[in-house]
């Protein structure tokens, strides 16, 4: 029996984790679910799965929660710390799928307990970088890649040494513009921005495609999980997104990872490792996908991709402020108050003028984080689109 949490439990990679888990009652137990302010989604997975806690990170809801959970034997409770203390009740597998570095505490909280972290919530790991991977390391933590790219280099590289890898490709579908100019890309809406081609995802990843800052995001993910020099991480775009990542070694072999775009399989791979387990996730039919493509990524169009290759190597603050600023412009762009190619020219800005010290404590980090939000925010209504 396996006791897991999952923390972002309603969303995306929530649901799918949710999936595999409740196929094996007899496998797992759940000891923690939560979520920002989804009650009822909540409510019913920690009824369904008999959860001990379910948590609510919005205050306002506690009651609502209560209420919705009475007579279930599940404890309830609220706010942003009741989050993290969730994290930190022992569990043997914890899938931290928040979006954004508000999942940060709690992933923290799971290393510190030296925990295994299933880690979806790129986020956490850009804006914190070395300081988490270093926290890994230090409470003998496992932090088992979920994002489908990192999966499938981890799923590559074991039983390999570092050392003998020439480079690691990350591919990229290229997103809903992939083929766009950037004169149609100026003009489009959330709702076009939202409907990724082969995944089926949360708002925010789904802009961060479209963007491409998720492959930004990917690539500082990738430099601090598997750190073979920024030099020799690349990225390219294969559209079909049957290969989610490949590993090429010094003599030439290059190892990739294939299968359906369902997260399933990667978060499946995180939670049975070191073992496999059945998942329903559809087999490849390689004669009806005929072929896969390749192509260069286009700097020009998706300037993301060079201001996170520009952040990578630089003082680790940058990252995080790169994190905050996208995550403001995303939310800016998704309520309308700029347009789509605003979004980085707000990352820009904001590194541009922002350029705190080397964070020497997760703390730092919180405040960096929180006061790049502000720059932002400010450069955003400056601009007064
Ligand atoms: P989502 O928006 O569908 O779900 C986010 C979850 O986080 C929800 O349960 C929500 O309640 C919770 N949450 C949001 N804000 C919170 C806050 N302030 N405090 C506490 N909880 C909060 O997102 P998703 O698509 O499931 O993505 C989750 C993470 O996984 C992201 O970091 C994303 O980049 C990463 N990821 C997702 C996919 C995918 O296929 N969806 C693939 C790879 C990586
Ligand atoms: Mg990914």
């Amino acid at each position: 029996m396996k006791h897991v949490t999952i923390l972002g439990a309603t969303g995306s990679v929530g649901r799918s984790t949710l999936d595999l888990v409740e196929r094996a009652p007899d496998e797992f137990h759940v000891e923690a679910l939560t979520a920002n302010s989804d009650v009822a989604g909540l409510a019913a997975a920690a009824r369904r799965t008999r959860a001990r806690i379910a948590v609510i990170a919005d205050d306002a809801r506690y009651e609502a929660l209560k209420e919705a959970l009475a007579g279930s034997g599940v404890e309830a409770a609220a706010g942003a710390s009741a989050v993290a203390d969730a994290a930190a009740r022992p569990a043997d597998w914890t899938m931290a799928a928040i979006v954004g570095c508000a999942g940060l505490a709690p992933v923290m909280a799971v290393v510190e307990r030296g925990g295994t972290v299933a880690l979806a919530n790129k986020e956490a790991l850009v804006s914190a970088g070395a300081l988490m991977t270093s926290a890994v390391a230090a409470h003998g933590a496992t932090l088992l890649p979920v994002d489908s790219e990192h999966n499938a280099i981890f799923q590559c590289l074991e039983a390999h040494a570092l050392e003998r890898v020439r480079r690691i490709i990350l591919t990229a579908s290229g997103g809903p513009f992939r083929t766009w100019s950037r004169e149609a890309m100026a003009v489009v809406t959330p709702e076009q921005a939202v409907k990724h081609p082969n995944w089926s995802m949360g708002a925010k990843i789904s802009i961060d495609s479209a963007t491409m800052m998720n492959k930004g995001l990917e690539l500082i993910e990738a430099h601090h999980l598997f750190p073979v020099g920024t030099d020799r991480l690349e990225i390219v775009v294969h559209p079909q997104s049957v290969i989610h990542s490949m590993v090429e070694y010094v003599d030439g072999s290059v190892l990739a990872q294939l299968g359906t775009p369902d997260m399933r399989t990667p978060i499946a791979h995180s939670l049975a490792w070191p073992e496999r387990m059945k998942t329903p996730c559809e087999s490849l039919d390689f004669a009806k996908i005929a072929r896969l493509d390749f192509e260069a990524p286009d700097l020009e169009r998706f300037p993301a991709l060079a201001v996170a290759r520009r952040v990578v190597d630089a003082n680790p603050a940058k990252s995080a402020i790169l994190n905050a600023a996208n995550e403001i412009a995303v939310g800016a762009f998704l309520e309308r108050r700029i347009g789509f190619l605003e979004i980085v020219p707000v990352v820009e800005a904001t590194l541009e003028r922002y350029d705190p010290p080397v964070p020497a404590a997760l703390e730092e980090v919180f405040t960096i984080d929180r006061e790049a939000r502000i720059f932002a925010q400010e450069w955003i209504e400056a601009r007064a689109f």
